[in-house]
């Protein structure tokens, strides 16, 4: 690993401000072009945006708008996770997904669907009928009518994802830093200079991941803002481990005007998951979770898998989408100020992430030389797929702390340690699935207190665990 402080000049040739997925991935691919890149993040750590809370689709873009930024990044996207996750050791579940008529509405409306997947270039995107849907997914209520079958769809896992991408970058020279919220900047014609909370930072070029707050940046920095930020909130049901063997493909709702309905999917991490919901809101901080919306969330998933009836709750979270004032991305350069915005990145993120950063680095007008592909450094992720080989399998992890997700000692000492060590409970988290299964932390909630009270800056207090995803 790199001295990460050997280059602590301030000066650099790209500042990335926002460590969600769209940041994480950006200033891994600047890296890799030669830039001298720093990350400059507001919260403790990675991800604690819009990133935090998805559904962990990586998608074909069968259904994106044919002919967009957005589709291409989502393409761009895919095909960048599918050659480098096994050198990331980042896993990867082939589901594929189907998208279902429950209605003769929806019926009248499939066939449109195969035809954009063709358009978009997806052309394994078929029909199917009642019995094909029976013998897949035997589970699903026979209300289901007909589907469209999108076979590329995957599972990934959202959050080591873009700590792979960062952790990759950060291996190669590239800085960064937490608790370091951008306030200000002046440009002076050449060269920025950004005040940040951790104080200033010099920078060629600006790029603007800032997610939830792209537009309240743009205004801080350029004067105005050239869009407005409108958060969507999708809320979500976490059904047990045991519901997972209940469902195979991903099964996506038909878009009608008024909604586009709700996913039914199983997760990376073993369980079943239902939602999201959308729904706007002004608040850009707090995804609240309403009880009303949570039980008809889990009345249409029963609805959908009468077998879910009987099986109990996991967990509840809710993410926000950074959704603006219209539905494309909202990435540009502006030239005479060394200035890129990259907002909008509504419901596509995590799979579009290294795409965009493919698409903004063709837009950027610097000199570097890439780093040759064979001296890259690989870090080998840790395995959190239920899937796949766990550290609880391996010998010496010295014992288990979370036995809801099998977390052991050794994952939980290897996150709070690195030049990418979580940063509060929620990366703790992230890092390791601790406190995020059946028992929210009840029983491991004290231990993971104890073993991370000397790393994070904020220590848990006993019992604090029952923090949302
Ligand atoms: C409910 C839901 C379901 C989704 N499902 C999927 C899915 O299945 N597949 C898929 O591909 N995508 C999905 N997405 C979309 C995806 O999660 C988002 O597109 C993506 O997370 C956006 O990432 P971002 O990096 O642009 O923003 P963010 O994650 O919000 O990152 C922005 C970062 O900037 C930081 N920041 C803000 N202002 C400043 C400042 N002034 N100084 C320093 N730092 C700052 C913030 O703290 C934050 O960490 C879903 C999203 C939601 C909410």
């Amino acid at each position: 690993m790199n001295d990460l402080n050997a280059k602590r000049d301030d000066s650099f040739d790209v500042v990335v401000v926002g460590g969600g997925v769209v940041g994480c991935a950006m200033v891994r691919r600047f890296t890799l072009e030669g830039a001298k890149v720093l990350l400059l993040e507001k919260s403790p750590d990675i991800l604690s945006g819009a990133s935090k809370g998805n559904s962990a689709i990586l998608h074909t873009g069968f259904d994106a708008p044919t002919g967009s930024v957005e589709l291409a990044c989502m393409q761009a996207g895919y095909r960048e996770y599918l050659e480098i996750h096994h050198k990331l050791n980042l896993p990867l579940l082939k589901t594929g997904a189907m998208v279902v008529a429950w209605n003769e509405d929806d019926l009248s409306k499939l066939e449109s669907i195969v035809q954009q997947a063709h358009s978009n270039g997806v052309d394994d995107v078929k029909l199917i009928d009642r019995l094909n849907i029976r013998s897949r997914e035997p589970y699903l209520s026979t209300q289901a009518i007909a589907a469209v079958e999108v076979p590329g769809e995957y599972l990934i896992d959202p959050w080591s994802a873009p700590l792979g991408y960062l952790l990759q970058a950060m291996m190669a020279g590239a800085q960064a830093r937490f608790n370091a919220e951008v306030l200000n900047g002046n440009f002076d014609g050449s060269q920025w200079t950004l005040e940040t909370s951790a104080g200033t930072v010099r920078a060629t070029t600006v790029i603007n991941c800032a997610g939830l707050y792209g537009d309240t940046l743009e205004e801080r920095l350029l004067g105005e803002a050239s869009f407005s930020i409108h958060p969507r909130k999708g809320q979500f049901v976490v059904f047990d481990k045991a519901a997972s063997k209940l469902l195979n493909a991903i099964v996506l709702p038909v878009p009608n005007e008024r909604t586009k309905g709700i996913v039914l999917t199983r997760t990376i991490f073993g369980n079943l998951l239902v939602g999201p919901t959308a729904e706007e809101q002004d608040d850009r901080v707090h995804a609240d979770l309403e009880g009303d919306t949570l039980q008809q969330l889990i009345d249409a998933a029963v609805d959908r898998i009468p077998a879910l009836a009987n099986m109990p709750v996991t967990a509840t979270y809710a993410g926000l989408r950074p959704a603006s004032d219209k539905k494309e991305y909202r990435i540009r350069r502006v030239a005479e100020r060394n200035w890129i915005t990259v907002g909008g990145i509504r419901s596509t993120g995590l799979t579009a992430s290294l795409g965009i950063a493919q698409h903004v680095f063709s837009l950027y007008q610097g000199q570097h030389t890439a780093l040759p592909a064979d001296s890259l450094r690989w870090p080998v992720m840790p395995n959190l797929a239920e899937h796949l080989p766990r550290d609880y399998q391996q010998p010496g992890h010295g014992e288990i702390v979370c036995h809801c997700e099998m977390v052991t000692q050794r994952e939980i000492e290897k996150a709070l340690q690195g030049p990418l060590a979580a940063g509060d409970l929620g990366g703790l988290k992230r890092r390791t699935r601790a406190c995020m299964g059946r028992c929210q932390g009840f029983y491991c909630g004290a231990q993971v207190a104890e073993m991370s009270s000397s790393h994070l800056a904020v220590p848990l207090a006993t019992g604090v665990c029952h923090e949302n995803h």
